[in-house]
């Protein structure tokens, strides 16, 4: 019924599946009182933190309306909104939504289990979208042994049941997926709120070990803003694959997906997988604060039926980017070898592609919608990722008030500035107003720097900045003395992925789409390409046969030195004492020290 459970409000959705197999759910949105010219719905283009067009409407295979037990003629009048017909009474439309699609972004059912978010499945009703909504999830057709994972607020549903829930308006209903199956569910406390890390799918994971490390890493985040938003609870929506990554913040929320060889089985030290994992933890909670609640002007409110620009996105993500691995390092979790050794993969990642020279942070966040989202071969030329480059801006712009105010200011600072002045009231950070805030709370000229990182293309120097916290900073190649020919082979083939800018490869004439045959007369498989290239030096030529669609071509290529493909951080033992007290402070590892680790 469309107010099961007593509770009578304007606006109720049923939602469930009576053929689980056909990846289909049966959802019905009753309006108690509809637009007398008739009811318009829509489903959204975009899921907010993910910046990509992806019209959710596209995947609804059928609707229909009803009023007092007749039809009402139903309409789509554009890609993503059905016009109904008026009618005299409660309205009851009714659709069907395919899910299949395996992203924390999008909807699944199959019989073992289901997961969807609010925008893949929930009609926004025109004109009563800050109405309080009732929702009824039901189980699918035989499915009843299954549980309910969502913080969504129950209205008189059992924790972890299925039955009705509800939320405030539309803009909460769609902030808290829903997952559904059987799952393990590792239970801790941050600040005296319950916390629950839900794992769906095949595991032998050691949740003793997941509840220490992520309550740690959570406890962390909770300490460096003072206080945790206010919410009931929070919940790790975790999909666990043989293989796949991913995630994506919600207010109360995370959805999760994970590779089970990520996750702890029993070792005591933290493998490159389970660092992932934890990263990726460490990532969607601290958006909690920093996207959920501090988030650009532009998205104050969202409007999720077309493109909202913005050239803050770095300041959201890659600050993120950079907060989610120091809290491994600052709650313990990790060593500080294993933090510097993240960060030289960051370096590697921005500087060993030639799109940091062209592109600029600020313009990167701009055109997230067509250039980041929408990757093509050249994006490694034309693009730089507002994630990674963003972590780096941030961690020397750390590195740069905590060496100009003397260690009296650091980006702490400003983050709990902006939760005071920003993200606590709900009030939107205007386009410059992260730099601005920089200014004011470190009293400190930053304009040169933010000018050159966030809007200039010249390579970062982190040189500098990170010897003055006792750490040396050194490029090198991966094989000395080894060419390249400046391309990237897709993963297990010797097909062309990429021609980098300037290379031997494009003086050659290679193109993405290629396909390797030989290098001066010896076959290419995609295993053997650097064994291949090793008798080669500087300067030497070649000739490489490929297949362009079904042409060959003999093209010549003259190799160039391997360019620098490692950033390696040390530890300077020599360095003087008060530059390891500076480290010490900023990574958290002095005892008592400003930022010194809480571990729940
Ligand atoms: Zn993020």
């Amino acid at each position: 019924m469309a107010t099961a459970g007593g509770a009578a409000r304007a606006i109720h959705y049923t939602i469930g599946a009576s053929q689980p197999a056909s990846h289909l759910f049966e959802v019905r949105c009753v309006v108690a009182r509809p637009d007398a010219g008739g009811q318009r719905f829509a489903l959204p283009a975009w899921i907010p933190g993910s910046y990509l067009i992806r019209d959710f409407a596209r995947h609804v295979v059928t609707a229909t309306a009803h009023c007092a037990g007749k039809a009402v003629a139903v309409e789509k009048i554009d890609k993503s909104t059905w016009q109904c017909a008026p009618c005299d009474g409660p309205l009851s439309f009714e659709y069907s939504v395919y899910a299949y699609a395996l992203s924390v972004r999008g909807a699944y059912l199959d019989l073992r289990d289901g997961f969807f978010n609010g925008v893949n499945v929930f009609v926004a009703v025109a004109g009563q979208e800050h109405e309080p909504v009732g929702v009824t999830i039901e189980p699918p057709a035989g499915c009843g042994d299954w549980r309910v994972a969502t913080a969504m607020t129950p209205a008189g549903a059992s924790l972890w049941q299925f039955g009705d829930y509800a939320a405030a308006d539309y803009d909460e209903l769609i902030d808290h997926p829903v997952a559904m199956g059987r799952f393990d569910i590792v239970d801790f406390d941050v600040a005296g709120t319950a916390h629950h890390l839900v794992l769906s799918g095949r595991h032998r994971a050691d949740t003793a070990r997941l509840r220490r490390d992520v309550s740690a890493v959570c406890a962390q985040h909770a300490a460096l803003f003072g206080e945790l938003p206010d919410m009931g609870r929070y919940l790790f929506l975790t999909r666990v694959l043989g293989e796949g990554y991913g995630g994506l913040e919600h207010r109360s929320s995370s959805a999760l997906m994970c590779q089970r060889d990520e996750l702890p089985a029993g070792e005591e030290k933290v493998t490159k997988g389970y660092r992932r994992f934890l990263g990726l933890v460490s990532h969607e909670y601290f958006h909690l604060w920093h996207v959920k609640r501090i988030k650009p002007a532009a998205f104050t409110p969202y409007a999720l039926h077309e493109e909202r620009y913005t050239r803050q996105l770095w300041v959201f993500e890659g600050v993120t980017s950079y907060y989610d691995d120091l809290a491994l390092v600052r709650s313990g979790v990790i060593e500080t070898a294993d933090y510097l050794a993240l960060v030289g993969e960051t370096l590697a990642n921005v500087f060993s592609v030639p799109g940091h020279r062209v592109q600029s942070l600020a313009d990167s966040s701009f055109d997230a919608w067509t250039k980041f989202y929408k990757p093509t071969p050249n994006t490694p030329n034309a693009v730089v990722s507002y994630y990674a480059k963003g972590a780096l801006v941030a961690l020397a712009l750390d590195l740069l008030i905590r060496a100009q105010s003397a260690g009296r200011s650091s980006l702490d600072d400003v983050m709990r500035a902006l939760w005071a002045q920003y993200g606590a009231h709900g009030v939107g950070v205007p386009e410059g107003g992260f730099e601005a805030l920089c200014a004011e709370v470190t009293e400190l000229d930053l304009a040169p720097f933010f000018a050159a990182a966030v809007h200039g293309t010249e390579p970062l120097d982190l040189t500098g900045p990170l010897r003055d916290v006792g750490i040396v900073l050194t490029e090198r190649a991966d094989a000395p003395g080894r060419v390249a020919l400046g391309c990237k082979l897709k993963k297990h083939s010797a097909t062309v992925g990429a021609v980098f800018r300037h290379s031997a490869a494009e003086r050659a004439g290679l193109a993405p789409g290629d396909h390797l045959v030989a290098l001066d007369g010896l076959k290419i498989s995609g295993r053997n390409w650097s064994e291949l290239l090793k008798p080669y030096r500087s300067g030497d030529t070649a000739t490489l046969h490929v297949f362009r669609r079904d042409e060959l071509l003999a093209l010549d290529a003259t190799f160039d030195d391997a360019p620098p493909r490692k950033w390696r951080l040390k530890i300077d033992a020599a360095a003087p004492p008060d530059c390891a007290a500076r480290r010490e402070a900023w990574l958290g590892t002095a005892v008592g020290g400003a930022s010194a680790p809480i571990n729940a």
